[in-house]
């Protein structure tokens, strides 16, 4: 298989790789250089009405087709990511700015991991059925794909978050149209390919670029697509549930995160200063699921400041492609200019910069790529701007706390709901503090610790619905009851 990737970028509509039908691209970015090196269709409505066609044609035998059928079409698709997991890597890398042993570990991995999870899930995904008793009746509950559903990513985890979406939509026996991030669509194009030599039949995957404006919304507005799974910003969260919630259209929307990382004096500490640094600052901090808001218990703070400080500083920012780089590029200039400027509003709200805060121009090919200093901000309470937004790039702050109930207050003090750390060995406060805590994923002891089985989305204005495991099956399929009195 060629996994070229070719200067123009096409979509994928059924089973064929087509130009936008406007003709026009946007301009596709490698952010460690900051170097134009290829072209992303631009399309539009009329780009999504013809794949909502060819899903359309696809459906009647897709829907009908064996799960052990399916499960064989998606494990070969995981094998064939493993298979050409170099190539995919570094497409990613190039793409996203993230490095290159990163998208080698954890995103091309993940890809491969979503398409076996749900190939193997859906041969034991199954109904209820309920015995009335004292009225002779049996009821049977019947899961059935929904018809054409919209899969719509974000940037910062490309290949990984949109896969798995795709992988359960399309193992429930549903057709999909698809958008990656129109700021990284290269591993997205390649999935086509793989799709495609894996026996996928033609019309099932549909694979449009664009951005949100024209492409994503004609996704989300189309009358024929009756479910959307949405992964991104909290703003477009709004601005699509505005659209697809008076036409009753089935919603998952997983969206930012102000997330806490609790420690207590009594935690784990190597293990614990390990973690932070990965949860503050891994993939620049661009993970949903960063701590970025750091607590810490008052009798340790200045020890954990001084040690986390040290730890930070020796995070080598650098070229992706270099294997001792610990952290790569930010994705694109735009969201660079969003984090300097965070941090230029950190500064104006009193906050002290205690490392880093800087861009960093590197030298050779990266020369004017986006790179910035992994920072810690202190003296910043927990109703400023930048406790309350979210950064999503490498910026954390510190805050103290000297009780349980201070630090659950802390923790709770945003209109986020994501995910939480808590550092302790005491399993009694661990527990308290999980069951008040208001976010949807709690880790203990632990961080992005994830178990594909268990249900995965946040609270408030964190998002809708619940991914993962069943509950992505079932989010999947319309539930139906029958009931029969014998
Ligand atoms: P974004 O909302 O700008 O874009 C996400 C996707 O939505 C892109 O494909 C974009 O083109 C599309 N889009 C944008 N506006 C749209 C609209 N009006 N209609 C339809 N589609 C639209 O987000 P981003 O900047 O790509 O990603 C970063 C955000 O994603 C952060 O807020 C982060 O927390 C969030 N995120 C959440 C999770 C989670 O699981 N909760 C995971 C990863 C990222």
């Amino acid at each position: 298989m060629d996994l070229k990737i070719p200067y123009h970028l096409e979509n994928f509509i059924g089973g064929n790789f087509i130009g936008p039908l406007s003709g026009e691209f946007l301009d596709g970015i490698n952010p460690a250089s900051g170097e134009v090196y290829y072209q992303i269709p631009n399309s539009n409505k009329k780009d999504i009405a013809i794949a909502v066609s060819a899903a359309q044609k696809a459906f009647a035998s897709w829907s009908n087709t064996a799960a052990e059928q399916r499960f064989a079409i998606l494990n070969k698709i995981a094998e064939l990511i493993e298979q050409y997991a170099d190539e995919l890597a570094l497409a990613e890398t190039n793409d996203n700015g993230k490095p290159l042993w990163l998208s080698k570990a954890v995103d091309i991995k993940r890809a491969a991991d979503n398409f076996r999870f749900f190939a193997t899930g859906i041969m034991h995904f199954a109904g209820e059925s309920h015995f009335t008793n004292d009225k002779n009746a049996v009821n049977y509950t019947l899961r059935q794909p929904i018809g054409v559903v919209g899969c719509i990513s974000p940037w910062n985890l490309p290949l990984y978050l949109f896969t798995w979406k795709i992988a359960p939509a399309l193992a429930a026996g549903n057709c999909v149209i698809a958008k990656p991030s129109e700021i990284t669509p290269v591993t997205a194009f390649l999935l086509g390919k793989i799709c495609k030599e894996a026996g996928l039949p033609d019309g099932v995957l549909n694979i449009v670029h664009g951005d949100g404006p024209n492409c994503g919304e004609a996704i989300i507005k189309h009358p024929d697509i009756k479910a959307i799974s949405f992964t991104g910003s909290t703003r477009a969260g709004e601005r699509i549930a505005s659209i697809a919630a008076p036409m009753f259209k089935k919603l998952s929307l997983e969206l930012g995160g102000k997330n806490p990382n609790i420690i207590f004096a009594d935690c784990d500490w190597e293990k614990m200063m390990k973690e932070t640094i990965r949860s503050s600052f891994s993939n620049q901090g661009q993970i949903c699921l960063c701590g970025s808001r750091i607590l810490i218990e008052k009798s340790i703070y200045e020890k954990f400041k001084s040690e986390f400080i040290a730890r930070t500083k020796q995070l080598t920012v650098g070229d992706p492609l270099d294997e001792k780089s610990k952290q790569g590029a930010i994705v694109s200039k735009v969201h660079f200019e969003k984090i300097m400027n965070c941090i230029a509003i950190a500064k104006e709200e009193g906050g002290t910069i205690l490392c880093g805060g800087n861009a960093i121009q590197l030298a050779g090919r990266c020369n004017t790529g986006y790179f910035i200093e992994p920072t810690i901000i202190e003296n910043l309470g927990p109703d400023c701007k930048t406790n309350q937004e979210e950064i999503f790039g490498p910026v954390v702050t510190l805050q103290s706390f000297e009780t349980e109930e201070a630090a659950l207050q802390l923790a709770n003090a945003t209109n986020y709901g994501l995910a939480c750390s808590i550092w302790t060995q005491d399993t009694g406060k661990a527990n308290r503090m999980a069951i008040k805590v208001q976010s949807g994923i709690i880790w203990i002891n632990c961080w992005l610790l994830r178990d594909l089985r268990t249900p995965f989305g946040g609270m408030k204005n964190s998002g809708v619905g619940r991914e993962g495991g069943w509950e992505a099956l079932r989010f999947f399929t319309e539930t139906k009851n029958v009931c029969i009195q014998f």
